[in-house]
């Protein structure tokens, strides 16, 4: 268990070579240097955050705020999991899911403008608990930007849960509430999360290779 409180990837680990998982014909082994972190275990670790949030937040009313379009894959497997302790368990939480939509990103760099290219009305979000719902939490500007883009709208509480964050020298400042995974700072692909917009598809957490950088740079 790392500072973050999630599972640490540690800086040397190799990963799992990708001929021995299943992966789409469309991409090609050499746009890829390993499988980081196979869909099952990013799984078997949603569904223990779940726990968590439903211990610690269980009998609020929580609106999931999902930040597109890296965390929909994760939004939507928590919310799975979520769901499976509401019908099982004592306790409920009854959830709301809003979308927001940003954009930081120009190939594998982070662009310094945070902007909002989508969002419904927000003003919904006045007195309400919220949970932000990011797939991957870099330098943390983002989800700074977004907490103090959010907090106008007066919430009653604000939670974050980030599936993989990175671990770099200048960031960490504020470490969502929930981690997955504590990751070296390798540029990942997969569960959502994509470069240029590919990769999206892909259901492992994988490592792009320069040369697929390199095939899908714009
Ligand atoms: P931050 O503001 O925390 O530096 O950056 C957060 C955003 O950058 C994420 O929401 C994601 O869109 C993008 N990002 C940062 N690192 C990675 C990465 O390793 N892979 C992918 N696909 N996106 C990343």
């Amino acid at each position: 268990v790392g500072k973050s409180g999630g599972i640490v990837i540690p800086d040397d680990w190799p990963g799992y070579p990708l001929q021995l998982f299943s992966y789409p014909e469309h991409y090609s082994p050499e746009d890829l240097e390993c499988v980081y972190i196979p869909h099952g275990i990013i799984m078997d670790r949603i569904e223990r955050l779940a726990c968590t949030i439903m211990d610690d937040l269980g009998d609020h009313d929580i609106v999931l705020l999902c930040v597109l379009k890296g965390g929909y894959q994760f939004c939507s497997d928590l919310v799975e999991f979520i769901k499976a302790l509401n019908r099982t368990s004592e306790k409920s939480l009854p959830m709301r899911v809003a979308f927001i939509r940003l954009h930081s990103y120009l190939n594998d760099q982070s662009t310094e403008d945070l902007q909002i290219v989508g969002a419904e009305d927000l003003s919904t979000l006045r007195g309400k608990n919220i949970l932000i719902v990011e797939g991957i939490v870099d330098t943390g500007k983002t989800m700074k930007a977004l907490m103090k883009h959010i907090e106008v709208f007066q919430p009653k509480m604000v939670k974050v849960t980030g599936l993989l964050v990175k671990r770099i020298p200048s960031g960490m400042e504020t470490l969502p509430d929930y981690v997955g995974f504590e990751i070296p700072n390798r540029f990942v692909v997969g569960y959502a999360l994509d470069y240029n917009e590919y990769f999206r598809d892909l259901s492992h957490i994988c490592v792009i290779s320069d040369t697929g950088k390199k095939k899908y740079k714009i």
